[in-house]
């Protein structure tokens, strides 16, 4: 742990997490030091300064590392390499790369979530086309084929029904490493967003729920629509695997639920989370000034709910750079909007999202309410 007490942080990713990281930590009077390679990020807007370099530019990340008292990222595919790079230096980086080696890695992952004792779906590892008949008779079908390393928001992902559908996305994959899982006939998709200190200290925000379109994140309710039970088994859970992983700073981890209320793990992302976005409008400690908290050595602050929330992402749809509609979504007073300072609104790009604030239950009508609302948006 870091002596000196922290000025200066910085953030290896330019994106909307970082700023909304930036926002936080600004806030609370930091210095705030970002290394993106396209110049004026999302991040670089916010912060004192950005580097503008490629993620891997080891000279790029030593600046940052000299100029900065803590090294924080906001995207999980940060190279190994340059986290490692800044640890030799001596320079404390949150989570560090132990954790990462484990979280970029599908198999090393799912492996270490079941020796926490916690469920995951069947997977087997396939490295060659030899293996892919032994996934298919100890996993079977359907199931789901991933890229091990580097695949995100659904990309390097194969839904398969047969042997001959696995053989073909063994084809596509290039060669990559795969992992074959079962296909999980889940109920709801949930996700925990929860902080660890260095002292150990872990706060977790309730369950959440979540709503994919294609992979990519749409909706998000808070709190998930499921028993208070299940609610406290998956932030256990998260508590859990935050505490044996050693990870200092924010995280989330992604669960399936299926029949019968059984959680299984799908994925943790060692960092603030889209599904954590509510947390800014309905918590007075958002999960990013937890994340400011962990990695500055301050103590956290146990989540509490002021509202229910619905959280609807923004996406680009290639048809302009304009987001028209604004005062009309704004008319609505429980509404929240962020943006994210992207010049180019490409289709499926995460331009923005907002909150909205739902007094009561989340209930059908709330969840029309929030689709109707973003309707009023458009790209021209
Ligand atoms: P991931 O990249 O693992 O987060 O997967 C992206 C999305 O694909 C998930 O949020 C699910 O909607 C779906 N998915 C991934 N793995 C499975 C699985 N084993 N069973 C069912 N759906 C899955």
């Amino acid at each position: 742990m870091s002596a000196t007490p922290v000025k200066t942080i910085g953030v290896i990713g330019g994106g909307q997490l970082g700023r909304m990281f930036a926002l936080d930590a600004k806030r609370m009077g930091y210095d705030v030091i970002t290394l993106d390679p396209q110049e004026r990020s999302p991040t670089g807007q916010v912060a004192d300064e950005q580097i503008v370099a490629a993620y891997d530019d080891m000279a790029a990340i030593e600046e940052l590392g000299r100029r900065s008292d803590v090294v924080t990222y906001e995207f999980e595919n940060v190279a190994i390499a340059s986290v490692e790079h800044l640890e030799k230096l001596g320079h404390r980086v949150c989570p560090s790369s132990s954790v990462l080696r484990v979280t970029q890695d599908r198999i090393l992952e799912k492996r270490f979530v079941r020796d926490c004792g916690i469920p995951t779906a069947m997977f087997e590892a396939i490295e060659s086309a030899g293996d892919l008949a032994r996934a298919a008779e100890t996993v079977g079908f359907p199931a789901v084929l991933k890229t091990v390393r580097g695949g995100y928001d659904g990309k390097g992902q194969w839904r398969v029904g047969s042997i001959e559908e696995a053989e073909a996305a063994l084809a596509a994959a290039k060669g990559a490493a795969l992992i074959f899982e079962r296909f999980v006939p889940f109920e709801r998709e949930l996700s925990v967003v929860a902080t660890r200190s260095a002292s150990d200290d872990v706060v977790t925000y309730p369950a959440v729920e979540n709503e994919h379109d294609a992979g990519i994140l749409a909706m998000t309710l808070a709190p998930a629509r499921v028993a208070d039970a299940v609610c406290e088994r998956a932030q256990a859970m998260a508590a859990t695997i935050g505490r044996r992983l050693g990870i200092v700073g924010t995280y989330c981890v992604e669960f399936f639920l299926a029949a019968g209320d059984e959680l299984l793990v799908n994925e943790i992302a060692p960092r603030p989370h889209n599904s954590g976005h509510f947390s800014i409008d309905v918590t007075p400690c958002s999960q990013y000034e937890q994340h400011v908290r962990a990695i500055c050595d301050l103590p956290l602050s146990p989540p509490r709910m002021l509202s229910n929330a619905i959280m609807m992402n923004v996406l680009g749809d290639g048809r302009g750079d304009h987001l028209a509609g604004i005062p009309e979504l704004l008319s609505d007073s429980s509404i929240e909007l962020h943006l994210y300072g992207k010049r180019h609104a490409v289709a499926r790009r995460k331009m923005g999202h907002f909150t909205m604030l739902v007094d009561g239950p989340i209930d059908d009508a709330a969840i029309a309410r929030a689709r109707t609302a973003l309707k009023k948006l458009g790209w021209e």
